[in-house]
């Protein structure tokens, strides 16, 4: 027997009608490439859309279906994207510009793309790859005439002469709710970058596990600056479930700098932020050495690599702001797990607290999780066992665009490619990524782990461990360590640092002082790099 219950389509589109009927005066504060802070409502930015929808389809002959690729910050002029593209039926892809321009081509003739929008600061960008690009036949520069650049993108056109005369009303139509809205390819370290594409559906569905209270708790009274771009897995899809609340949102743009983050939070009332360690080590800094405080934010949303216990701490301690950490990847929209307590952890000794912390966090209703060994049989969720995460739910990828890497789908669930533990309370964390773990002897050793601990020395500004080949122990870890700004760290320090906080066969046989790291687009560790930089390294143990 069936319900009878309305079938109604699960639609961006819906998102953003709602934010405008609603929390029509709500605001969505930017600070725009060109410089200064704009301003305007939810109910703004629902016509601005449909403008957008307008010029799309009558003047660049986007039709449903079609992909339309972005090169931008985040910002109000992408945010109209995010609800004109997918409100339409279109496809939006966000690219990330951080990545190398012969992969950002490659993605644009992939996902065959047939409009590029671009903020200003990547105009450069596109020039350049403009000449290898089979599909796109038309470049929107997202500014108004008075910035228009001279450029020799072909044909350029600016967007505010695009939208400027169009009509602002425009019924949404009533797509199928699988209907894809938008994509995303995945920052591949090896390979080609493999695209995954997002329904109407899904992306609905994440919002409202997004907003809820055991995950990211967002409501109409809370003020979001998501610091995670725009251009990476939908900033975790805040612009979504902010529309579905009516949060305000607050859009940094290109500057990601502690102070002007700061200083931004501050002037916008800012509750909640979101965005990667490494933009909350910048913001620590600059709190450090400016002495400024935070008078509103409360919360701290941090995922996309683990969250080093110092860090947890220095929230808490020094600011009185919980560090809420998260774990997901491009392929599950991102959302998997978040780490919100269950009944008396809050109350726990600060100590017991932060140990909990450190875990990515429990799935999100929607997500299951199950962790196997490699011929596929299920672990025990002991906190202890660790193996291969799998994942399933209505926002995980079923397969990548065009059934590219099909080896990570299996009996319905998609595997991860993380290394995990599960405790009996349900809190997962990574122990490694499969590809990064070191075999010493038979036994394995958690590059994160040793990392997370490194940087908690105040002398670390980053940590990186990889795997180097020994002749006795099969691999061996080597420390990669980027001192802090103005200290000076040595072997011997780090290794004392270490000593007693792991056990002592993960003690790394070699530490190595370097300027920098190498990062990719999103921020994280190029391992597979350092890893063929210093596979061979001999080690003064060999
Ligand atoms: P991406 O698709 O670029 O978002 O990358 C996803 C990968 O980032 C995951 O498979 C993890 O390896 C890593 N990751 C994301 N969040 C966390 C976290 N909180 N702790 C550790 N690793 C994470």
């Amino acid at each position: 027997m069936l319900g009878s219950m309305m079938d109604r389509p699960l639609l961006v589109s819906s998102l953003i009608e709602h934010a405008a009927r609603n929390h029509g005066e709500r605001e969505i504060v930017s600070r725009s490439v060109e410089g200064p802070i704009h301003r305007y409502s939810y109910a703004a930015l629902a016509r601005r859309a449909k403008q957008l929808a307008h010029a799309l389809d009558r003047h660049l002959g986007i039709a449903p279906g079609d992909r339309v690729a972005t090169l931008a910050w985040n910002g109000y002029r992408h945010l109209e994207l995010y609800y004109g593209v997918s409100g339409m039926g279109a496809v939006l892809h966000t690219m990330n510009p951080r990545l190398f321009p012969d992969q950002l081509a490659y993605i644009l003739n992939h996902a065959a793309d047939t409009c590029l929008f671009l903020d200003l600061t990547f105009v450069p960008l596109a020039e350049a790859l403009a000449p290898s690009l089979d599909t796109v036949k038309a470049y929107v520069i997202m500014t108004d005439a008075a910035h228009m650049p001279a450029t020799t993108l072909p044909g350029a056109l600016c967007y505010e002469t695009l939208l400027a005369g169009q009509p602002d009303t425009r019924p949404w139509p009533p797509l199928d709710e699988r209907t894809a809205s938008s994509m995303c390819y995945t920052s591949g370290t090896t390979g080609h970058p493999k695209g995954v594409v997002y329904q109407n559906r899904s992306t609905v569905l994440h919002a409202y596990a997004a907003c809820s209270v055991d995950a990211l708790a967002i409501s109409c009274r809370d003020s979001i600056l998501p610091v995670v771009p725009m251009f990476h897995v939908n900033a975790w899809g805040i612009p979504y479930a902010a529309a579905m609340t009516g949060a305000k949102l607050v859009l940094p743009g290109p500057k990601l700098d502690g102070a002007s983050l700061h200083e931004l939070m501050e002037a916008e009332r800012v509750t909640m932020s979101a965005g990667v360690p490494t933009v909350w080590l910048g913001v620590l800094g600059h709190m450090r050495e400016s002495g400024e405080r935070f008078s509103t934010l409360e919360r701290v949303v941090c995922g996309g690599s683990a969250v080093p216990r110092a860090m947890i701490e220095a929230f808490e301690v020094d600011h009185g702001v919980h560090m809420l950490h998260a774990w997901g990847m491009t392929e599950m929209s991102p959302l998997g797990t978040v780490c919100a307590f269950k009944p008396g952890m809050a109350e726990l000794p600060a100590a017991e607290r932060f140990a909990i912390q450190e875990k990515q966090g429990r799935a999100v209703c929607g997500v299951e999780l199950k962790i196997t060994d490699d011929a596929g049989r299920a672990l025990a969720h002991d906190g202890k066992t660790f193996g291969n995460l799998w994942a399933r739910g209505p926002w995980v990828c079923q397969a990548y665009y065009k059934d590219e890497g099909g080896e990570a789908f299996d009996d319905g669930w998609f595997n991860t490619g993380d290394v995990a533990t599960i405790d009996a309370q349900g809190y997962m964390q990574v122990v490694d990524r499969a590809k990064d773990l070191i075999k010493s002897g038979g036994e394995w050793i958690s590059s994160i782990e040793i990392e997370n601990l490194a940087v908690g020395h105040p002398a670390v500004r980053e940590a990186c461990v990889v795997a180097v080949k020994h002749p006795k122990w099969d691999e061996r870890p080597l420390l990669l360590v980027v001192p802090a700004a103005g200290r000076t760290i040595d072997k011997p320090q780090m290794l004392a640092y270490l000593a007693g906080r792991v056990p002592n066969w993960w003690l790394p046989d070699e530490v190595l002082v370097v300027p920098e790291l190498p990062h990719t687009g999103t921020g994280k560790l190029i391992k597979s790099q350092l890893r063929a930089q210093y596979r061979d390294y001999i080690l003064p143990t060999a």
